[in-house]
């Protein structure tokens, strides 16, 4: 009798393990983003990519592949398009150079990487992934990273490879604006950080999160996207999450970190906690911005204190669904 119940409760798991389904979530990065400011080509171009984006995790994940490798090809697509801070199309600091950040966390045994500064390493997402995967550390950062990456066989590219006439624009804009005190800017600008987090079918949770930070920074400025805790975190007993926003209070609120307490310690719902962070204890302090995240169940909740967000998810067996603008 008591075989035969540990037999069927076995069977029960088995069964729930193979029926998890997985589900995906990327942003392209909140700010002054509304239907006024873009025109219908640019819309199509956005909710393009983030769907290529979308698509790319759930090739991925259809072929039994990890969140973590599903996390990584997205941000991938999105780091190799000019539409987005991250990558080709990142930010320049005040000194007219890129200098990006990412970073990567998986949710089962909490290993983290990060790379901050790089200005030659073609995708900082790979970077930090090899950071987490084949050096003891967390986070590199300048040169070393760079250096690291080389040495992983990870593309390597010329600085100027990351530059575009829109990011070109955006400094110019913000030197002229001699009334421009820091972040100012960064609600004006309509290019965003991007960022991923996924649910495998076998319940792992993934998030990472990729910028050229915030047009303007001082040279040597790391945000929160390359902290673990700050713009990005993943823990299979909560959630995973990635940030956009104004770095300095993402930091110094520790957002990533704070939405996985509120839930394990607080016990508070995914929807719940990002509502309290974002429109409560972000808002009240003015900073700006928004996540995306999953919980361990596969709720996902895309949320900003901004005009927009790039945003969108897709679930096992559906079609993705984009949005830009807040409904
Ligand atoms: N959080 C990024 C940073 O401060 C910028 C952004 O998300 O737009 O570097």
């Amino acid at each position: 009798m008591i075989k035969k119940t540990l037999q069927a409760l076995l069977l029960c798991l088995s069964f729930s393990a193979f029926s998890q389904s997985y589900v995906v979530a990327v942003h392209g990065g909140a700010g002054f983003i509304n239907e006024e400011r873009f025109t219908q080509e640019e819309q199509d171009a956005y909710k393009a990519k983030l769907s290529e984006a979308l698509l790319a995790a759930k090739v991925v994940l259809d072929s039994g592949g990890s969140a973590v490798d599903a996390v990584e090809q997205a941000i991938i697509i999105l780091e190799n398009s000019p539409l987005f801070n991250a990558g080709k199309g990142a930010v320049m600091t005040y000194d007219e150079n890129c200098e990006m950040d990412a970073s990567i966390m998986s949710g089962s045994g909490l290993n983290a990487g990060a790379v901050a500064g790089v200005t030659r390493v073609k995708n900082p997402i790979s970077g930090a992934r090899k950071v987490m995967e084949n050096s003891k550390h967390v986070m590199l950062s300048g040169d070393g990273a760079n250096d690291f990456c080389k040495t992983q066989k990870l593309e390597m590219v010329a600085p100027k490879y990351f530059e575009t006439a829109k990011s070109q624009k955006s400094i110019d804009r913000y030197k002229k604006k001699t009334s421009a005190t820091w972040g100012s800017q960064w609600e004006d600008s309509k290019m965003g950080t991007v960022g991923c987090v996924a649910l495998d079918r076998d319940g792992n949770l993934a998030a990472g999160t990729s910028t050229g930070g915030m047009t303007g920074k001082r040279y040597g400025r790391i945000g929160d996207s390359p902290i673990i805790g700050a713009g990005t975190y993943a823990n299979n007993r909560s959630c995973a999450v990635s940030c956009t926003g104004h770095g300095e209070f993402f930091i110094r609120h520790g957002v990533a970190f704070d939405m996985h307490a509120r839930m394990l310690y607080g016990l508070q719902s995914l929807e719940h906690a990002t509502y309290q962070i974002l429109h409560e204890r972000l808002a009240a302090v003015k900073a700006l911005g928004g996540l995306i995240a999953i919980d361990k169940s596969g709720n996902v909740v895309m949320d900003f204190n901004t005009q927009g967000m790039f945003r969108g998810y897709v679930r096992e067996m559906e079609e993705p669904r984009v949005f830009l603008f807040a409904k």
